[in-house]
């Protein structure tokens, strides 16, 4: 066992001026949707360069409200990567509609949009890219194709809070992003989300989408038009967020910093053992990716011929005081998707990164020499397997 502190692979952090101004909220006799949901909302909306946004209880319920916003239901089609959290395919499933599912790219592990061009049929309605880890997709290709089809784009963001493509922020052009503010995200409200909209009329129908649906009638009564949620974030997590937002910034240059002595420490050695690193940040822009996660793919073969299995790659590192994730599994291969039909092999890329991921210690507290400390149990277990 080690006797360095436990390195967890990710997680938040809370400052004790945060937690003051979360106590503060709790104790002003208002702690349900108010005013810190109000600021939080422009705040956001503000970091996305004034576009329309509002929050919800997770990144999953803005999903799920953005679909509903635009009509996404049965009998449409959404089209989305068979490597990203199960939340996508679980809306698209909630709302009725059929969710077709293309391959990914190996090492940016974003939606792979030739497959995307030719998965369109006359009842496609919307592809659901995740900028994976971060990493935002090809968003002028992406958008092209929405453009040439009709279709509606329903980023899912959930850890691309800061990233941009070609200096522009994520969310801040585009349809709809979501974005997650769990706490292993880049910044957290404990738990919550957040849509940003391209049109002010489609944040108006979400903020009555997540509050039972309710519009409030001149004679102070209030109406039900739509059969709505319940979806919104407390005034006591949205005062969190407000003072996570205002260190997203410098703790997401941090996250690149880590992410590039991974680079650089890993970079070398990887062909020799058979690791596959994460795409870097679009070289012309260094700085536009969040680094959510840094994943890696290690050489595992599959359990039953197991030499070297990720289970017993997790448990050593454990042993060394070292948190070890796995993000994703391959959506497709779910009991829900395995009985709709999909099986092993239609997805290559997905499911072979669903076999051999693991993602690496990456957060905001962490430092160089905790990178360091994780390579070396990375090249030792490896060396020995
Ligand atoms: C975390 C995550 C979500 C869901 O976020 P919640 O806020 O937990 O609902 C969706 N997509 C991806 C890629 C995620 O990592």
């Amino acid at each position: 066992m080690s006797t360095l502190p436990y390195l967890k692979f990710a997680g938040p952090v809370i400052t004790d001026e945060m937690a003051d101004a979360v106590r503060d909220t709790m104790v002003s006799g208002w702690l349900t949707s108010g005013p810190q949901v109000s600021a939080f909302e422009a705040a956001l909306s503000n970091y996305h360069g004034g576009r329309p946004t509002r929050v919800f209880t997770s990144a999953t319920a803005a999903m799920e409200v953005a679909f509903e916003v635009c009509g996404i239901g049965p009998g449409d089609e959404v089209i989305t990567s068979a490597m990203t959290f199960f939340s996508v395919g679980n809306m698209i499933e909630k709302v009725g509609a059929t969710t077709v599912f293309v391959d990914c790219d190996l090492i940016t592990r974003n939606i792979n949009l030739d497959q995307v061009e030719r998965a369109i049929t006359p009842r496609t309605k919307a592809i659901v890219p995740t900028h994976m880890s971060g990493l935002p997709c090809e968003m002028d290709r992406l958008y092209a194709i929405a453009k040439k089809h009709g279709l509606r784009v329903i980023e899912d963001a959930a850890l691309a809070i800061g990233s941009s493509w070609q200096g522009k922020r994520i969310g801040a052009f585009g349809d709809i992003a979501t974005f997650s503010f769990h706490p292993n995200k880049n910044m957290t409200t404990i738990e919550g989300g957040a849509a940003v909209f391209a049109n002010p009329d489609e944040a108006k129908r979400a903020e009555v989408l997540r509050f039972h649906g309710i519009t409030r009638l001149a004679d102070g009564t209030r109406d039900v038009t739509v059969a709505g949620g319940k979806f919104n974030m407390s005034d006591v997590s949205a005062r969190l967020g407000l003072g996570q937002l205002a260190m997203l910034d410098t703790w997401n240059a941090h996250r690149q910093s880590l992410a590039h002595t991974y680079m650089t420490l890993l970079g070398p050695i990887a062909d020799e053992f058979g690791i596959v690193l994460p795409a870097p940040a679009h070289t012309n822009e260094p700085t536009g990716h969040s680094w959510n996660m840094y994943c890696v793919l290690l050489p595992f073969e599959k359990p039953w011929q197991a030499q070297l299995t990720r289970k017993q790659f997790i448990a050593a590192l454990h042993a060394q005081g070292i948190g070890i994730g796995i993000s994703y599994e391959a959506m497709h291969l779910t009991s829900l998707f395995r009985g709709k039909g999909h099986r092993e092999g239609e997805h290559p890329m997905a499911e072979r990164i669903a076999q051999q991921t693991v993602t690496l210690p990456l957060h905001a507290a962490m430092t160089e020499t905790e990178v360091a400390r994780v390579v070396k149990s990375l090249i030792s277990f490896l060396a020995k397997a």
